[in-house]
């Protein structure tokens, strides 16, 4: 309780009902969209019914909120939701880094995704794809008009291209893939709608038999970008020289460019960030992902997706660049209340700004787990919050966690069965 008396300042030593007041003050959010958030007012059985087929409740996962992001210039508090500890103190770190220098430089390209139809049976797959760029207006034309909604606010139809594979296990067939712009929404639903209703016209005009109707989810026509400078004297810490982790760091980066087993798990921890707040916006992680390694393997050689190196002052600079397919509206976007008011507290206005955020988020959580990783390790951080979980685990309520954790990290045993051990003496010294 001492705890309150200093008057604490920073966001993480806040209780969470002070944390809500925080954000309701910051982001001008309403008493009802705070509960949103907490969870008090959150997604509904009801609502949750109508989402899924077959829903029996709704499963929950922490939110948190990143502090510390400058990006493009705009003070950002960022939700996050993860069941992973370390995660966002890691992503608010850094970001207190980048910071220093500049914050997070970002951009985005423009919403298109690619929608692909499967030709087969054709007579002659050369002359069935020149008939279909014979038809390109006329095809580019009906797929816009499948939506009025993106017609109007200037998406549809961008180009089309046709491919015909030459070596699929089933022999020669023709592709047919359409850039689509879809504004502001993810664009899946857009995009399949648009393809099937086309599929007929494509019949026609090729002489084939259409099957797949599909969005592609390497959606490498909408790349988000993300640049940060970590000045050199913000990388000193404890024991470790400025120069040490910056080289250390970018060893570490190297590492992942050159070999895909650890590009993965380097990957993974970019995408700590990504999913968390893909995930609190309501969007599609699963489309993210698939989208993410995809573009990592793009060279025919699995990848970092990040870049790290130094400037002619000796500063830290990154640079991560990726797919992001993600909207702020349809999907679950609008209907999850706390992905709606994550949205609000963002205060982004379009889809490319929210992926300009992300990316950053991305950057920063690369940036943390190469920092450590080149460091001291990561477990040193990770243990901590381990023992808090393992204390939960077996039960332990109120200031017991804090107590048997750090108990469990004295005595270098951070074991279910020690927590349980420890619980029972205690309760057993509390009876007699
Ligand atoms: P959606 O169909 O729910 O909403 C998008 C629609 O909103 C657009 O078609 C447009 O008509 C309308 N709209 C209104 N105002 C708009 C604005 N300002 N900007 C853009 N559009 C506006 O959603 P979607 O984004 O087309 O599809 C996303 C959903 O599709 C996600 O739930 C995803 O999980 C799912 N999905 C994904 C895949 C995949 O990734 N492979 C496949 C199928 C479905």
């Amino acid at each position: 309780m001492q705890r309150r008396e200093e008057k604490p300042t920073k966001f993480y030593e806040l209780s969470m009902a002070e944390r809500l007041e925080v954000l309701m003050r910051q982001a001008n959010l309403t008493r009802q969209e705070a509960d949103m958030l907490s969870s008090a007012m959150g997604l509904s059985p009801a609502q949750a019914d109508h989402m899924i087929e077959n829903a029996v409740g709704i499963y929950g996962l922490p939110l948190g909120i990143a502090q510390h992001f400058l990006i493009n210039g705009r003070e950002v508090a960022v939700p996050m939701v993860i069941e992973e500890p370390s995660v966002i103190a890691g992503a608010s770190f850094m970001a207190r880094l980048a910071r220093a220098g500049g914050g997070f430089t970002a951009h985005a390209d423009p919403p298109e995704m690619i929608g692909q139809i499967q030709i087969l049976d054709v007579d002659d797959p050369a002359t069935a794809r020149l008939k279909l760029l014979e038809y390109r207006d006329e095809i580019l034309d009906a797929a816009t008009k499948c939506d009025c909604t993106l017609e109007q606010l200037g998406g549809g139809a961008r180009s089309l291209e046709v491919q015909v594979l030459e070596q699929p296990p089933i022999g020669q067939f023709l592709v047919l893939n359409v850039v689509y712009d879809v504004r502001d929404a993810m664009g899946a639903n857009a995009v399949n709608t648009a393809m099937e209703r086309i599929a007929p016209m494509v019949e026609k005009i090729s002489g084939g038999r259409v099957l797949l109707r599909i969005l592609s989810n390497l959606a490498d026509r909408r790349l988000a970008r993300a640049r940060c400078t970590i000045p050199l004297g913000e990388l000193t810490f404890e024991n470790f020289r400025a120069e040490t982790v910056r080289d250390g760091i970018i060893a570490a980066w190297a590492f992942a460019a050159a070999d895909p087993y650890r590009a993965a798990t380097h990957n993974k921890g970019i995408m700590n960030g990504v999913d968390a707040v893909v995930i609190a916006t309501g969007n599609d992680w699963r489309a993210v992902e698939a989208g993410a390694h995809a573009y990592a393997a793009r060279s025919g050689r699995y990848t970092s997706l990040s870049r790290w190196g130094k400037d002619r002052q000796g500063n830290l600079v990154g640079t991560l660049e990726m797919p992001l397919a993600v909207g702020i509206i349809g999907g679950a976007t609008r209907v999850h209340p706390a992905a709606r008011v994550a949205l609000k507290l963002l205060g982004v206005q379009s889809a490319r700004e929210l992926a300009e955020i992300i990316v950053s988020v991305g950057l920063a959580q690369n940036l943390a787990a190469l920092r450590a990783l080149a460091t001291e390790g990561i477990q040193r951080g990770h243990m901590a919050l381990h023992a808090r979980q393992v204390a939960i685990a077996v039960g332990a309520q109120g200031e017991q966690i804090e107590r048997l954790a750090q108990q469990l990290i004295d005595e270098s045993n951070i074991r279910l069965e020690r927590a349980e051990e420890i619980l029972k003496e205690w309760k057993s010294a509390q009876e007699t």
